[in-house]
């Protein structure tokens, strides 16, 4: 009954059924209710193995306007293999609900990527680098994203993405929320929020 309790419906909760995710975690009851019911960005102290990806991954399929033409949500992350398993986690989480989900990374063939992001696509999960040349090819769109998530923002910090991450936000629009997830807090990240967030929250477990 507890993720009822934090506004999930009842299709998404059959699919946690089935994952065998019977109780939200510390960070997903924090962090849902929020983005369901609230309009803020949101900065949440997290690390890993809390459960974080679905606590993003549950609301935001339920808030996408699947009528969107475009993409509406854009996730960055550190690595190709974690872009592997959010897109994963997400499809195993989405229920009966058409959503489409591709990963986009360095290393992958350009071209299987152009061809994945030429159809109708909702969600796009990659690493930094390889965002920002679709970006600038034009190949990827994300004038029109709804969401804007950054998961482990300060291992993409370590690894140099700090200037693709703050090019990549001049992609976005106004009106998008942005969602950001780490395990720690440096300086950089904050500023990060300060600069490119409005009126965000800070959220920790
Ligand atoms: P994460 O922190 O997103 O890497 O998640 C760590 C692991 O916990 C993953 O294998 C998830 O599938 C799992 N998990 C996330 N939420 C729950 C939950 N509410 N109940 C049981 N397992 C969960």
């Amino acid at each position: 009954k507890e993720f009822e309790k934090l506004g999930v419906s009842k299709s998404i909760i059959e699919a946690l059924k089935k994952k065998g995710f019977e109780e939200p975690t510390d960070i997903q009851k924090l962090v849902i209710p929020k983005i369901l019911n609230g309009e803020n960005d949101i900065v949440a102290q997290a690390q890993t193995g809390t459960g974080k990806t679905a606590a993003f991954g549950i609301p935001v399929i339920e808030k996408i306007d699947r009528k969107n033409e475009g993409i509406s949500c854009l996730i960055l992350t550190p690595t190709r293999e974690l872009a592997n398993q959010v897109a994963e986690e997400i499809n195993s989480l989405k229920g009966r609900r058409r959503i489409t989900v591709v990963p986009v990374y360095g290393g992958q063939s350009m071209e299987l990527q152009l061809k994945r992001l030429s159809g109708n696509v909702d969600i796009v999960v990659g690493t930094p680098g390889r965002i920002l040349d679709h970006l600038k090819r034009g190949s990827l769109k994300i004038s029109g994203i709804e969401y804007f998530i950054l998961d482990e923002a300060d291992e993409m910090l370590n690894m140099g993405f700090i200037d693709d991450i703050k090019t990549i936000f001049r992609y976005t629009p106004e009106n998008r929320r942005v969602l950001l997830f780490s395990a720690t807090m440096p300086k950089e990240i904050l500023n990060l929020a300060k600069n490119f967030m409005k009126g965000y929250e800070v959220v920790k477990v």
